[in-house]
């Protein structure tokens, strides 16, 4: 499919005139594939997972963030693919627009696809319903499993840390670590932020 035809249903949900989201027409070059999550303080709370594949930003919503722990299992509800340069993206969308809240960049890095050894590209992996990437952000690092599961007729994944040497079962990362890797804020401070500059 067409990098066009991939960001339709995003580009038709979104007035570029009205939020700060990029449209999508840049094209992002960079050392291999990227991945962002980003915390969006929306109608509910959730991280959205992203991971760079065939020119997009393939995207999941996930409620209760990341975890390090390998016995957490965390849903990931599908959303529509992203541009590229949407990885950048922090600040605040307007409310009444699509996502209306506030945006950080939570973690990002590059990552490999775990599944290439079997001879599975990114996107056989996740047709298949079963894709292994290792993450190297500054956050997150290690193996994360994505496991299709269709539960409720809807495209429900789980998100879970494989058992690696990265796993970390102690600390839970999302409180420990609440701040953005771009700015240093959290999503209260980028938030409080943008009032005070009205
Ligand atoms: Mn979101």
């Amino acid at each position: 499919m067409a990098k066009e035809e991939r960001l339709k249903e995003y580009r038709s949900k979104r007035d570029f005139h009205r939020t700060p989201e990029p449209s999508g027409d840049r094209e992002t070059m960079s050392e291999g594939p990227i991945f962002v999550i980003q915390k969006h303080e929306a109608t509910r709370l959730h991280y959205d997972f992203r991971l760079e594949v065939g020119g997009v930003l393939k995207s999941w919503a996930v409620p209760r963030g990341p975890s390090t722990d390998p016995k957490e299992k965390r849903l990931a509800v599908a959303t529509e693919d992203h541009p590229l340069d949407y990885a950048g993206f922090e600040g605040i969308i307007p409310a009444g627009q699509y996502g209306g809240g506030t945006v950080i960049v939570w973690d990002q890095g590059v990552y490999r696809n775990l599944k290439e050894s079997e001879g599975q590209s990114m996107e056989e992996a996740l047709e298949r319903g079963l894709a292994a990437v290792w993450l190297e952000g500054e956050k997150l690092r290690g193996g994360y499993a994505l496991i299709r599961t269709r539960r409720r007729g809807k495209d429900e994944w789980l998100l879970i840390k494989m058992n690696d040497e990265q796993a970390e079962t102690e600390r839970v990362i999302t409180l420990a670590r609440p701040e953005s890797v771009i700015s240093g804020k959290t999503i209260e401070e980028v938030a409080a932020g943008t009032n005070h500059d009205r």
